[in-house]
This record gives structure tokens, C-alpha cells and sequence, in this order.
């Protein structure tokens, strides 16, 4: 079993000391359990905060342990009666080649609609679902309000925006592409948009794009756009913490410095994980799903083939090369 193993804590970007491959056998499954052959690999950036030690709302990964990814695998083995061989399951699993783990972990997918099976990493998985019950829980957007949203191109941005479209708020995406740029705009719908790369100062981009101020920022990057936007937002905005992606490989990243726009405008500020709202899941899937069918929804989906090139695959999120939820496909054999 080829698995990528968490030989010690990235101190920036990880390297391939940090995360090495070897091959394991495949552990047999006790009662109870099975073994899954992984197809897709999910990357998203949450992995690379398991990769360090702080506390976090998962524990960290130990050392010497494959990393800790979701997963979606077919069952080849199985000691429990829930499952059969030949099911696809998703699961938490790792950069691994086959996971064994317990069957009631293990969420069998239903591949009767003949949805792509990554579909469930995507817009119907994870990114999707945080995307759903961070805009609409957190975010609270009303019609006409002011949306502003950053990583707006990736997994959890794209859906945000387009969540946002529908409740009929006007929507500003914050993006490191020209091309990604024009996919908000053009394919999505988008009202405005900022490549921040190029814009120059952030919060003469965010004013210009939202004359009438922010009333919703979904931050998925934190950081300086996070502080330029900070100063942009109306009374009673609502900023809905998602993800700090500029900090993760930067230990030493400074923190907002203005936090004290909070009191100015009244705002709210709240962040929030995606299983805080596993009891809501299948509502929510049901609704994307609907979306999805009827085109007011469109996703990419970046499919790196080959475990081998996991880390590098990894590491797109971070210079922003993918291009939509990324994954590590295995072919099936
Ligand atoms: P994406 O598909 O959005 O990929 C990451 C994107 O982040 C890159 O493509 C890049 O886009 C952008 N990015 C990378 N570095 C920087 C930087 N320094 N400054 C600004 N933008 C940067 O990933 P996801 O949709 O999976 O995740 C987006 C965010 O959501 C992350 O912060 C993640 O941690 C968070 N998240 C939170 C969850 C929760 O439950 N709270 C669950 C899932 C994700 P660009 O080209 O535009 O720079």
C-alpha cells in the first residue's frame, strides 16, 4: 500500500521531507471494518493545519501517520455487514493507496442518478456544503445586499458567489487570475470583480468594486485582504471566517490589525467548520443538487491523476494554480 506519511511538521511549504512516500501492507480488516481502493484523494487546504500542531477542531496528524485526507474508494474487502464488496464509499482516509477503516465510518454513495463520483468532493461534498452553510447561516446575505468574497474562484469561493447570486445580493469575487477573473464574471455571473494580484491597493479595489460598501465578507484568505476589507464594510455587516489560506505556511503571518472596525460598524464576525452542520447535510446536498441540475450552479473540478504527484498536486492550493476543487484521481484498474 503506497502512502504519503507525515515524517515531521512542514515549517513552510511542504517538502517531500516532510511528506515521503513508502509502501505498507494493506492492513486486513477486523470485525466491523473494511478496505476501500481510494479512487479520489480530496486536497484541500484544512490539511495542510492538520499538518502542523496547533489546536485545531481535528487533532493534529501524528507523526510517522499517513495524512489524513477524505477520500472515495471502492470496497474490495469488507468484515461488516454494511457493506459490499463493490460499494463506493466516502470516507476519512489518507494519502494512501487502499484505507482500511470501520464500515460505519464509511458513507456509501448512491451512484444511481450516474453522478461523476467526484461530484461528491465537490459541489456535493465538502466544499460545496461549506460553502452552502457559510454564506447562508453565517453570512446571512438579504436581496440586495453587498457581497464580497475572496478565493473566490476555488471549491468553496465559487459556490459562495453563485449561493449569493441567487438570493439576489450583488456579488464582488476576489481572485488571483485574469482567467479566473473571467470565469466569475462571464460563466458565473458575478457582478464585479478584483484580481488582487494586479489591482494595486486592496481597499481602493474593494471600494471601487462595492460603491455602496460590504454589507457580507465570506474571507477565505485572511490576512491583508481580510484588513483592507475590514475597513470597507457597512453598519451590521456580517464577516464569515471561512479559511486564513494566507497564512498557512507562514508561522510568523501578523494578525487584522483593524479589528476595531468590529465596534465602529457593529459588525459581526463568526467563524465556523463545515461538520458543525452535519445534521443538516442531506438538506443541504438535496438543494445544491437542484441547483446543479437546473444550471443556476456551475463547478470545476481540478483532477490531478496518479498518487505519486499528490504533493505537488497540494501544493496548487497554495499558489493558486488549480483551478477548482482539487483531487487526486487513482485509476481504477
Ligand atoms: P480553493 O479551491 O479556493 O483553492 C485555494 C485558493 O486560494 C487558490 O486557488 C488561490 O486562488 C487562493 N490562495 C492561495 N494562497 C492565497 C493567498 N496567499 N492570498 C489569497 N488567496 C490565496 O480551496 P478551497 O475552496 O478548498 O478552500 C478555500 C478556503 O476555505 C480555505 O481557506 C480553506 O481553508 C477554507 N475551508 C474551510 C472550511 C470550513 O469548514 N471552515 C471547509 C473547506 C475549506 P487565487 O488564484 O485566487 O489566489
Amino acid at each position: 500500500n503506497r502512502q504519503y506519511y507525515l515524517a515531521q511538521r512542514p515549517a513552510s511549504v511542504p517538502t517531500s521531507e516532510d511528506v515521503p512516500a513508502r509502501d505498507v501492507p494493506v492492513a486486513e480488516p477486523a470485525e466491523g471494518m473494511a478496505v476501500i481502493k481510494n479512487m479520489f484523494i480530496s486536497l484541500d487546504p484544512a490539511i495542510r493545519g492538520w499538518m502542523g500542531d496547533d489546536p485545531n477542531y481535528i487533532e493534529p496528524i501524528a507523526i510517522n501517520d499517513a495524512v489524513r485526507s477524505s477520500v472515495i474508494g471502492r470496497v474490495v474487502k469488507s468484515n461488516s455487514p454494511e457493506l459490499a464488496v463493490g460499494d463506493a464509499v466516502m470516507s476519512l482516509g489518507a494519502w494512501e493507496a487502499y484505507t482500511t477503516g470501520p464500515a460505519v465510518a464509511m458513507n456509501k454513495l448512491d451512484e444511481s442518478a450516474g453522478l461523476p463520483l467526484s461530484n461528491f468532493l465537490s459541489v456535493l461534498g465538502p466544499t460545496g456544503l461549506t460553502a452552502f452553510f457559510g454564506i447562508l447561516d453565517v453570512g446571512k446575505p438579504k436581496a440586495g445586499e453587498t457581497v464580497l468574497v475572496s478565493a473566490a474562484a476555488g471549491a468553496v469561493g465559487s459556490v459562495v458567489g453563485q449561493i449569493a447570486k441567487i438570493k439576489g445580493c450583488r456579488v464582488v469575487g476576489m481572485a488571483g487570475s485574469d482567467d479566473k477573473c473571467a470565469w466569475l464574471k462571464d460563466d458565473l455571473g458575478f457582478d464585479e470583480v478584483i484580481n488582487y494580484k494586479t489591482c494595486g491597493d486592496y481597499g481602493d479595489a474593494i471600494r471601487k468594486a462595492c460603491p455602496d460598501g460590504v454589507d457580507v465578507y465570506f474571507d477565505n484568505v485572511g490576512g491583508e485582504i481580510l484588513d483592507a476589507a475590514l475597513l470597507c464594510l457597512n453598519k451590521f455587516a456580517r464577516v464569515a471566517v471561512c479559511g486564513w489560506i494566507s497564512t498557512y505556511n507562514d508561522a510568523d503571518a501578523p494578525g487584522p490589525k483593524n479589528l476595531w472596525q468590529l465596534v465602529a460598524e457593529s459588525v459581526t464576525i463568526q467563524g465556523f467548520v463545515v461538520i458543525d452542520y452535519m445534521d443538516r447535510f442531506p438538506e443541504a446536498i438535496g438543494q445544491l443538487a437542484e441547483w446543479v441540475m437546473s444550471g443556476q450552479i456551475q463547478f470545476k473540478e481540478d483532477i490531478v491523476d496518479g498518487l505519486d504527484n499528490i504533493l505537488p498536486a497540494f501544493l496548487k492550493l497554495f499558489d493558486g494554480s488549480n483551478q477548482g476543487k482539487l483531487m487526486v484521481r487513482i485509476p481504477e484498474e
